[in-house]
């Protein structure tokens, strides 16, 4: 770990332009790194960081949930507070307007700071959110987390103009518990836009973007005649000599970096888009300054696990479900099952539909929780499946590959590292730099394997035993998409 001391004019590749890759290139220029080079596959100058343009990394999407809410996690928990500073300076860059990403306007935003909920369908909060009061009180921080029973942080909560984010689904008027903890520190990041944002603050401090399907591709390592690598082939044919080699694949990282067997591995989870038209009333109710962020039973396994969000600049609503993760594994080239990301704009075999479990738990919250959508004739418009890479204990790996130090990898992202873009990188390089290397998030995220006898938090590598490979799922269709249908499972 730490490796070699890399000079300044060192050539280093990043595979991979996502939340870790886009972070880490920013990083090494703002650290004085003058040859760094960023490889990737998707054309993100013309999407955007789109979903809606054809771009399926977990990073390109319209938003994310940002919270400092980490339950025990008090790492995360400080991270999270380093990140909200870096977001909010990050805003006010935009609003002074001085040389803009495409696309960005004074107006936009990256981080909206309208409050994540957290809340339950039981009638006390859960350990996570009781961890999280409890943490957050301990490091000075208590009166940032708002108890929605608790009729004085219901006061605070409209002292500071966060009411609405205390009942954002109306249960009080339904006569129905309302149990949660509202993080008044968490929001929305707006995910393409923040991608934008970074890729073109790193392009201005020197970094060589190469986005293309075949010159931007990673094909293999470049060996020299001793086997070490010294640089990366790309499916061009081209070559870039590399003295570092940082894979940041995302979820395409374990099929290319197969030392992460047991370590990492693939999973999708399931999202729904929902567009309000544009002269209905619910656009009011559900815009960033009426309606919070929000996460539903988050650690209640298979029958919880679903968050969401206010509408987007477009008027589109966005809702997740991560309480069941699949998989597709695919035989690969040395004979082991490894799940492989797919979505609907992967080249050749697609994705358009849903595993019918996800729709089932969509369905039965959107009737409990958010009727008026389909009382005023709104369906599904679009879903996705977007691929985590998942770690056995959930942490980040951010480490050089075992016996070397040419190739690292930056990864694992495991559905909480968005939130991060812009600090991300400053770790990343801090590890390669061989900097403060006894902090508990950098051995966190060492290269490891799981203890004998110890539980994962998340199970990985079942191939096709596993429920939830896609082999054994059953799938949605499009009639589905109407609010008033059930899918049959
Ligand atoms: C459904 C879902 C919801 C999430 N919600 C949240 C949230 O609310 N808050 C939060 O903080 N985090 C959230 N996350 C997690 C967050 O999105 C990820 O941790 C983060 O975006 C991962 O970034 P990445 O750079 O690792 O991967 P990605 O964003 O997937 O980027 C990987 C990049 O590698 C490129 N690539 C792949 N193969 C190759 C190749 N051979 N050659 C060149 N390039 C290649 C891809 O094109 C892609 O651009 C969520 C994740 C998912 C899946």
């Amino acid at each position: 770990m730490g490796g070699r001391q890399l000079k300044h004019s060192d050539a280093i590749v990043i595979v991979g332009a996502g939340a870790f890759g886009l972070s880490t290139a920013l990083h090494l220029a703002l650290r004085g790194y003058r040859n760094v080079t960023v490889l990737d596959k998707h054309e993100y100058d013309n999407s955007g960081y789109d979903y809606r343009s054809g771009a399926d990394s977990a990073s390109s999407d319209m938003n994310k949930i940002i919270r400092s809410a980490y339950g025990s996690q008090v790492e995360y928990q400080d991270l999270s507070k380093e990140a909200i500073e870096w977001w909010t300076a990050w805003n006010r860059e935009i609003k002074a307007g001085k040389d803009l990403a495409p696309g960005l306007s004074t107006n936009d935003r990256v981080y909206i700071n309208n409050g994540t909920l957290c809340f339950t369908d039981q009638l006390e909060l859960a350990p996570f959110e009781v961890e999280t009061i409890r943490n957050m009180k301990a490091a000075g921080l208590g009166e940032t987390q708002l108890v929605t029973m608790n009729p004085e942080d219901n006061a605070s909560a409209q002292r500071r103009g966060l009411g609405y984010a205390m009942d954002p689904f109306r249960r009080r008027a339904r006569n129905k518990p309302n149990v949660g903890v509202l993080d008044t520190t968490g929001g929305v990041v707006v995910a393409d836009k923040a991608c934008r944002f970074a890729l073109h603050k790193a392009r201005r401090l020197g970094v060589k973007f190469i986005f293309h399907p075949q010159a931007g591709a990673f094909e293999s390592y470049w060996h020299d005649e001793q086997g070490n690598v010294v640089g990366v082939k790309t499916q061009s044919g081209e070559k870039h000599p590399a003295k570092k080699v940082v894979m940041a694949c995302g979820g395409w990282t374990p099929t290319l970096v197969p030392e992460l067997d047991g370590l990492c591995e693939t999973t999708a989870g399931s999202v729904i888009m929902l567009q309000i038209p544009p002269n209905s009333h619910l656009r009011e109710r559900f815009a960033p300054d009426k309606f919070p962020s929000w996460m539903w039973k988050l650690w209640d396994g298979a029958e919880g696990g679903l968050y969401g969000f206010p509408v987007d600049d477009r008027g589109m609503m966005k809702i997740g479900y991560r309480g069941t993760k699949y998989t597709n594994p695919q035989l690969q080239q040395d004979g082991k099952l490894r799940s492989v990301p797919i979505t609907r704009y992967t080249p050749g075999d697609k994705v358009t539909q849903l595993p019918r479990k996800s729709m089932q738990i969509f369905k039965h919250f959107l009737n409990e929780y958010l009727p008026e959508l389909a009382e005023n004739g709104i369906d599904i418009e679009l879903t996705r499946l977007c691929w985590y890479t998942d770690s056995f204990d959930n942490h980040y790996v951010v480490d050089d590959l075992p016996g070397q130090n040419t190739v690292m990898v930056a990864t694992g992202g495991c559905g909480h590292a968005f939130k991060y873009l812009p600090i991300l990188g400053k770790w990343v390089v801090d590890i390669m730099e061989g900097v403060e290397m006894d902090r508990t998030l950098v051995k966190k995220w060492a290269w490891r394997s799981l203890p004998e006898g110890e539980k994962p938090f998340n199970v990985l590598m079942q191939g096709n035993d596993s429920p939830n490979a896609f082999k054994n799922v059953s799938w949605t269709k499009d009639s589905d998409l109407k609010l008033g249908s059930q899918p049959k499972l």
